[in-house]
């Protein structure tokens, strides 16, 4: 590492929280798939920060409305009228085909606001007695770190996995009800929220049933990003929706991470073939880029923070002036440059490009993972949303692969006293998001032929692992 990007770090370190464990680079610059550090190197960039950025970074038309609006007004708060506002609900509600929009800035905040307008409902149209609303959630569950978001975060490790974990960490067993890493000095916690394991819809029937007039909302990733790229099984959405139909309580699709191109469709859901009764945004709706490193540290790139609620006016009306708000949600600057990402998701043909670059790089992988020895366990993924797993064949990897996945992110590691080259050295910044697994998440703008670059850069960089 140079002696500039070493004394940044320091800088951080010195003078900052320590709440991140990133990657040891420094970066200054960013366009489409690639991000320059201050030395000049120049990297792919195949975090794309939790699955934002989808549209690549520094985007010229995204730019361009927001240098245009900034000029202009930035921001008048939601105690008067702006002129970007309504315009912009009309076209994200049209382009999404809900009826409604609630815009607020953080993918938590919009999934908290959904949580909001989900116990409402049950108390104003369901009839669930005050105080009583229940809200379900799939364990293995992000969607952020406030503490109503850590107080439905449960480990979704194997227990064995999970053992070798807390020992190490914790020095001690901790009981895997509760993600550790994500709560652990930090309770109280909030109540009224129950969890069931994801992608198990009988599980989820049965705490319905038991339930049934106390819950008002099952909140879920359609693909599970944190988690490590979980994809459930085709068809597990759609006995969600005819589940939340059925009990009469609203489904909640956290689409923050699997939304806008990222899984090869303009919504994960569109896999199934089925609506969600409440829909969150965030990240690309500005083309944001954010990125969680492993358990405790998350860093923000891109444009600016912009996410939102969409659902029917049932829902949305049962919060009236005064009950909920942003100082910055709805902001014009806001809505001017998420009305460019959008359009530019569209206008690009970046969906479709999601969706056949997603299968030449798991081909690709998946090659690499079959050859003698490789530590490839598994491949998977949808759409640019990837992950491999590093481990023995047949496993989901286990603890100790944990080193493994990191050297094959990081730079330079010296093992046996010979320094070998990983991918970062190669040009190519990925993370581990769960330990042994790496999310490979480049822009949705990523060519053919750069799909085929980064695949010899992984290949290259597993030699000797
Ligand atoms: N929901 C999901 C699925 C996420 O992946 C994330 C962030 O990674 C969030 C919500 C929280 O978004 P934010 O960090 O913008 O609050």
């Amino acid at each position: 590492l140079s002696s500039a990007q070493q004394s940044m770090i320091d800088l951080e370190d010195n003078h900052g929280a320590h709440n991140y464990h990133p990657l040891p680079v420094v970066l200054c610059k960013g366009s489409g798939t690639r991000v320059w550090d201050i030395d000049g190197k120049c990297y792919f960039d195949f975090l794309s920060a939790y699955s934002a950025v989808n549209q690549g970074h520094c985007h010229a038309k995204i730019l361009g409305a927001l240098t245009e609006q900034a000029q202009k007004l930035t921001l008048t708060s939601r105690a008067f009228h702006n002129d970007a506002l309504g315009e912009y609900c009309k076209f994200v509600t049209e382009y999404f085909g809900f009826e409604r929009l609630l815009p607020m800035n953080t993918g938590v905040e919009a999934a908290e606001t959904a949580i909001k307008l989900a116990r409402r409902w049950g108390y104003d149209v369901k009839k669930i007695p005050e105080g009583e609303a229940q809200v379900i959630f799939a364990s293995g569950n992000f969607w952020g770190r406030t503490i109503a978001a850590i107080s439905t975060s449960e480990d979704a490790r194997s227990q064995e996995v999970f053992d070798a974990w807390s020992r190490e960490v914790f020095d001690a067993d901790v009981p895997k009800t509760k993600d550790p890493s994500s709560t652990t000095g930090f309770g109280p916690f909030v109540p009224g929220f129950i969890n069931v394991p994801y992608d198990d819809p009988d599980a989820l029937e049965a705490q319905l049933a038991a339930n049934s007039d106390k819950v008002c909302a099952f909140m879920v990733e359609p693909i599970q990003g944190e988690a490590g790229v979980v994809v459930p099984q085709d068809g597990y959405l759609k006995r969600v929706r005819e589940l939340c139909t059925k009990h009469k309580v609203l489904w909640i699709a956290d689409e923050v991470q699997t939304g806008l191109g990222r899984t090869g469709k303009l919504l994960a859901c569109d896999h199934d073939g089925v609506r969600p009764d409440i829909l969150v945004l965030g990240k690309a709706l500005s083309g944001v880029q954010r990125v969680r490193e492993e358990f405790h540290s998350e860093m923000h790139r891109g444009v600016l923070p912009v996410s939102a609620v969409l659902t029917s006016s049932e829902v949305m009306l049962t919060i009236r002036p005064g009950e909920h708000g942003s100082t910055y949600g709805g902001n014009p600057l806001a809505c001017k440059v998420a009305t460019a990402a959008l359009e530019v998701l569209r206008d690009e043909g970046l969906i479709e490009n999601s969706r056949l670059r997603g299968e030449q790089l798991r081909a690709g992988l998946q090659k690499l993972s079959e050859k003698p020895g490789s530590p490839i366990a598994l491949v998977r993924g949808r759409g640019l949303l990837n992950a491999i797993v590093i481990g023995e064949k047949g496993e989901k990897g286990s603890y100790g692969d944990e080193g493994r996945a990191w050297e094959l992110c990081t730079l330079v590691e010296r093992r046996h006293d010979e320094a070998s080259e990983r991918m970062a050295q190669h040009g190519l910044l990925a993370k581990p998001t769960h330990g042994t697994i790496i999310r490979l998440a480049p822009p949705l703008c990523i060519t053919a032929e750069e799909v085929d670059q980064c695949i010899e850069i992984i290949g290259k960089s597993l030699e000797g692992l």
